[in-house]
């Protein structure tokens, strides 16, 4: 086998209804199709796998998930194998949302482990509608907007919360406001999220109330109107999805290019609108709390969410060299850093798969023996660990790196040296 260190990804595109249709596009510099373009995929997940481009030309485009089981050394690198064995621990997004995603949270490792043995021992088929864990792993992820970016983030501190519901001035808000002034968030939150999900729907006049509620206070200004104005949208989104009022508990959050979310288990989230890159472990595991035409798990959706309430943790990258920035995230499976090279060549020896989009400008890769490799904006590379000594320059790039996370972080790669 001759693999070349690098190799061009041909991306999946996921075509989810919220996409946006020309942002992935503009980045990737193709043509609009009119459907949405939700996702774009950089990875190995079986369902949708990226392709490499072998520059070489040998055999053509293939799936990356099929190079990784027949040559996981190669591919992944003996430590990656050794670590997480013979998959890649990280899928690699580009997201483009015009509309809010789905209301959700991700389990733990144990949460997941133990949910996808009780499924599996029940029978519940992996492509059922009803069915919640569809492996046996966690889903830490991390966002970085690549523009204006809004989202909804974990609990808003209870008094914060009881004056926006006061606010809002619906009557079947009222008594929650007082309760979180009465009693724990951590009792009072579950308990309404069980009561308006599961036992008490709201109706649809009581939502229409809150909508309207939601419109007076975006327009009226003071300190919840931007919040308000991104509930409003969400809710004509979503006309008559209870799960509205599980949205109005969350922080609202408002990302500038460059800015991040790191989202752990537990911790309630929904993008609102907004591209970004996201990086995440590869697993699909997620538990919806509203805003989805999809099932609900209320039970399964208590036992794993996190009623912690607190400011969210908006993250910048903390600057590593003049060349490198890096995205703090305690998640082993991936490390996210955001590369600017110049016009003199970048030198590393690379001991852990790695992904590069260049997001800004132009790229190009070296490697001796090999063709050089252009990366315009939008284009995406595989390369892979141990194969020799690779150099980056590049022309008003900026680019993004996935690689996988501690404790080989150490020793990633770049930068550990110029020439
Ligand atoms: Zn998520």
């Amino acid at each position: 086998m001759s693999l070349p260190p690098f190799a061009l990804l041909h991306n999946p595109v996921r075509p989810y209804a919220w996409g946006s249709p020309t942002a992935i596009p503009a980045l990737t510099g193709t043509a609009p199709t009119g459907a949405p373009q939700a996702e774009l995929w950089m990875g190995a997940h079986p369902s949708a796998p990226s392709e490499l481009l072998a520059p070489d030309g040998a055999g053509g485009p293939q799936p990356l998930d099929e190079l990784i089981q027949r040559y996981p050394n190669a591919m992944l690198g003996p430590d990656t194998v050794g670590r997480f064995g013979p998959a890649l621990p990280f899928l690699f997004k580009v997201l483009a949302a015009d509309r809010a995603l789905s209301l959700q949270v991700h389990p733990t490792r144990t949460q997941a482990a133990a949910g996808y043995a009780a499924e599996e021992a029940r029978g519940v088929p992996l492509d059922a509608p009803e069915r919640v864990f569809k492996d046996p792993g966690h889903k830490p992820e991390l966002i970085c907007a690549l523009g204006d970016f809004e989202a909804l983030c974990g609990f808003r501190p209870a008094p914060d919360t009881a004056r926006l519901l006061d606010a809002l001035a619906v009557p079947l808000l009222a008594r929650w406001a007082d309760d979180l002034r009465a009693h724990p968030a951590a009792e009072v939150l579950p308990a309404l999220l069980r009561r308006v999900l599961a036992e008490d729907r709201p109706t649809g006049p009581q939502l229409r109330d809150i909508t309207r509620a939601l419109h007076r206070l975006a327009a009226e200004g003071g300190p919840f109107a931007e919040a308000c104005a991104g509930y409003a949208r969400a809710a004509a989104q979503y006309p008559g999805d209870p799960g509205l009022v599980a949205a109005l508990l969350l922080n609202h959050v408002r990302l500038t290019a460059g800015q991040a979310l790191y989202l752990d288990a537990g911790v309630p989230h929904a993008y609102l609108r907004g591209v970004g890159v996201e990086l995440m472990a590869n697993s699909d595991n997620v538990l919806r709390c509203g805003l989805t035409p999809k099932h609900v798990d209320v039970d399964g959706l208590l036992a794993v969410t996190s009623f912690h309430t607190g400011e969210p943790q908006v993250l910048t990258a903390l600057p590593g060299d003049r060349f490198e920035d890096e995205f703090p995230s305690p998640a082993e499976e991936f490390r996210l850093s955001r590369l600017r090279p110049g016009p003199a060549a970048v030198r590393a020896e690379l001991p852990t798969p790695q992904i590069l989009l260049c997001a800004e400008g132009r790229a190009r890769l070296h490697a001796p023996g090999f063709a050089d490799l252009d990366l315009p904006r939008g284009a995406s590379v595989y390369l892979r660990p141990g194969a020799g000594p690779v150099e980056l320059t590049g022309r008003g790039a900026e680019l993004f790196r996935a690689t996988t996370g501690a404790p080989a972080q150490a020793g990633t790669g770049w930068p550990n040296s110029r020439s």
